[in-house]
């Protein structure tokens, strides 16, 4: 290609050099990552384009956080690649579902323990189709939301009566809004630069308030891959399509809420999702290895060992803010 003609075409990628959890430069490449955007052939032409490409996910040295070497060039790549025109019947199927229950009443104990006494609004990031705004309204919360997707937003607002916000994290906060708790569950690992998006939030807390983020733990979910990939025909899969950028270890995930501004930092392991029963004989056995294995890694110092597939942290926002 020319010159000239490579100057005409913008490039697909620009690459990422610091670490956005703690700023260092040195990586180690780990996993090249597939891109397979097929399904959106019809839909977004641009976003299509990506298929066949592929990301290196690349691990820093310094605090064993893990995100991808080079991003997407393509504006507003990730709100186009979330913007699926999800089904009516399968967002309702969402909303019915009980397979994340179990983390969901798992989140809610903690933070009936560590909100402020009295203090009962929630903020569901990334709400989904609204099932866990039912939960915590039943738990006695009063519950908001932010859902980018305009589907899922509009069935949990019908469903709970509850607002369900379309801003961003910064715009609600520059309302003056707060709350006494925030949560995020499966949403993190898909927003780059992860301490601007918790600093964001800390600012949505109430002093006293807290936090609640689940996300996968990546160096258990690398390991469990590679151990599925020798003992059967399954490929590595990590972050196929861009789906995860951000692979916290337990180390990283506390560090990133540390810099976000949170204290009182705890970090578990969360629990699994469980298949419904209909499933049959298999999902009974898939369901005892997974409530097996979250009990093995939920036993003291068991987080650090690839047993904790799924992270779960909790922090508080400072009573004053340190000078
Ligand atoms: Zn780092």
């Amino acid at each position: 290609m020319s010159a000239l003609a490579s100057l005409e075409r913008p490039p697909l990628f620009h690459p990422v050099s610091d670490c956005w959890v703690c700023g260092e430069r040195r990586f180690t490449r780990f996993h090249e990552a597939r891109i397979d955007f097929h399904q959106y052939a019809e839909q977004d032409a641009d976003l299509h384009a990506y298929t066949g490409q592929s990301v290196w996910l690349m691990r820093c040295a310094a605090c064993g956080f893990a995100q991808p070497a080079t991003l997407p060039a393509l504006p507003r790549f990730f709100d186009r690649m979330y913007a699926q025109r999800w089904s009516h019947d399968w967002v309702a199927s969402e909303f019915d579902a009980e397979y994340k229950d179990l983390i969901f009443q798992t989140i809610l104990r903690e933070l009936d323990r560590r909100a402020p006494a009295g203090r009962r609004r929630l903020l569901d990031v990334g709400a989904h189709a609204g099932r866990f705004l039912h939960l915590a309204q039943q738990a006695g919360w009063a519950v908001e939301g932010i859902e980018l997707n305009p589907r899922t937003a509009a069935y949990a607002a019908a469903r709970t009566g509850a607002t369900v916000h379309h801003q961003n994290a910064q715009q609600l906060a520059a309302e003056g809004r707060r709350f006494s708790a925030i949560v995020l569950t499966d949403v993190l690992e898909h927003i780059p630069e992860p301490v601007r998006m918790l600093r964001a939030l800390a600012a949505l807390a109430e002093p006293g308030g807290c936090i609640a983020v689940k996300v996968p733990c990546g160096p258990s979910q690398l390991t469990k891959e590679r151990v599925l990939a020798a003992l059967t025909s399954h490929r590595i899969s990590v972050a196929d399509s861009l789906v995860h950028v951000n692979h916290f270890s337990p180390r990283s995930l506390a560090l990133a809420l540390d810099r976000a501004g949170f204290q009182a930092i705890a970090i578990q392991t969360g629990a699994p999702e469980v298949l419904p029963v209909s499933g049959g004989w298999r999902a009974r056995v898939s369901n005892a290895v997974r409530l097996g294995v979250y009990a093995a890694a939920r036993l003291p110092g068991a987080v650090y060992t690839p047993l904790a597939l799924q992270l779960q942290a909790f922090a508080t926002r400072p009573l004053e803010t340190p000078r």
